[in-house]
């Protein structure tokens, strides 16, 4: 069922679920197989298969995820698999490429390592820039993610997408913690939008998936093929886990954003805590930019303790807040970036809000400041 014309929490629970069919399920479950019935003869044409290539449960995933981005998804085991599938297709021997310097730490392992073969020309700017003038000249791809994890800076996407484009570079934007509710680049003039579905989108902390989506069908049938062919692909089980979540996606993300905002509330000015951010925050540096750009707000925000002494504290004074990488689970967590070798302070904590009650979130952690 296609649901542009609907609000977000109609299409997160409508969006890929089949038209009703008394007996049937609102929303089938996995389908697990390796070799499909050909049917006695040699293959038909648009019928699955095998499973590598195709699978249904998948294709309702994409279809939900793809409708609210407004291109074509191809899903994929993981954000890195999302991430390493479109440079490897978009990429070529010596092409220069822009990364964010305070993006996901992993994208710029695998650009400088795993993509070392190809002798790229390898440009890195930090989100909030400057974006000195020529800098995307000669460029073949250019990576943007906003709000950065775990800096939550923000960066212009219409106006980088411009100018990128007028020097013949093409744009793909994480939307990892934005999520496809909370920001659309593909409207915004980005060529591809990819994500890991690990975090908010899937948002039980028990499931790892990403996805790309593209405006270009050529684009997304090269994915596909990439895909089928490196033989990486995502389970079924774990795709229809995330359809499943995603029913849920207006209301936890609802939640967690009111309680990043009251959380964010009583942290303002404690002496303990420095360094706060959060879009969604009016004083924030990024705010009139994303309050532009984005639909709306996440959970995550992000400040600094003393020193890892002093997170190690906090998380033992904590009741309800629990040490854990990975974000956008209904679970309250945070995670300390240094420990991981992002270049931020020791005392640096991106705090994911969960789903819990404000006024216990709220009284828990200022208890854990002490
Ligand atoms: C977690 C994350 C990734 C990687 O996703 P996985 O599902 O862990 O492979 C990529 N980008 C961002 C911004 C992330 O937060």
């Amino acid at each position: 069922m296609t649901t542009g014309e609907l609000g977000d929490g109609t299409r997160c629970v409508q969006g890929g679920h089949p038209e009703p069919v008394a007996g049937k399920p609102l929303l089938p479950g996995p389908v697990f197989a390796a070799p499909y019935h050909l049917g006695g003869s040699d293959r038909a044409a648009d019928t699955d298969f095998y499973g590598r290539a195709g699978n249904p449960t998948w294709r309702a995933l994409e279809s939900a995820i793809g409708d609210l981005e407004g291109g074509h998804c191809v899903l994929l085991p993981s954000g890195m698999a999302a991430i390493s599938t479109l440079l490897r297709a978009v990429l070529e021997p010596g092409d220069a490429v822009v990364l964010p310097t305070d993006g996901y730490y992993a994208t710029r392992q695998f650009v400088h390592d795993e993509l070392a073969e190809l002798g790229l020309d390898i440009r890195e700017i930090p989100t909030p820039g400057p974006w000195p003038d020529g800098v995307f000249d000669g460029v073949r791809l250019v990576l943007l993610e906003t709000p950065s994890n775990p800096g939550l800076d923000v960066c212009d996407i219409a106006a980088l997408a411009e100018r990128a484009h007028s020097a013949g570079a093409w744009v793909a934007v994480d939307n990892t913690t934005a999520t496809p509710l909370g920001q659309r680049p593909l409207e915004l003039g980005a060529d591809a939008v990819l994500a890991s579905d690990t975090k908010a989108l899937s948002g039980h902390s028990d499931v790892l998936l990403g996805h790309v989506s593209v405006r270009d069908s050529a684009l997304a049938d090269r994915l596909v093929r990439a895909r089928t062919l490196s033989g990486a692909i995502p389970g079924p089980f774990e795709s229809w886990l995330a359809h499943r979540s995603m029913g849920t996606l207006d209301l936890r993300l609802a939640r967690q954003a009111e309680n990043a905002a009251a959380l964010v509330d009583a942290l303002r000015g404690h002496p303990a805590v420095s360094g706060l951010r959060w879009p969604g925050m009016p004083e924030d540096p990024s705010h009139e930019l994303a309050r532009r750009q984005m639909r709306r707000w996440g959970g995550v925000f992000r400040f600094e303790l003393a020193d890892a002494r002093a997170v190690e504290e906090f998380l033992r004074r904590s009741r309800l807040v629990v040490g854990a990488t990975s974000f956008g689970g209904v679970h309250s967590t945070i995670d300390r970036r240094a420990q991981w070798g992002d270049p931020v302070p020791e005392g640096f904590v991106r705090f994911s809000a969960g789903c819990e009650d404000s006024a216990d979130l709220v009284a828990d952690v200022v208890n854990a400041l002490g």
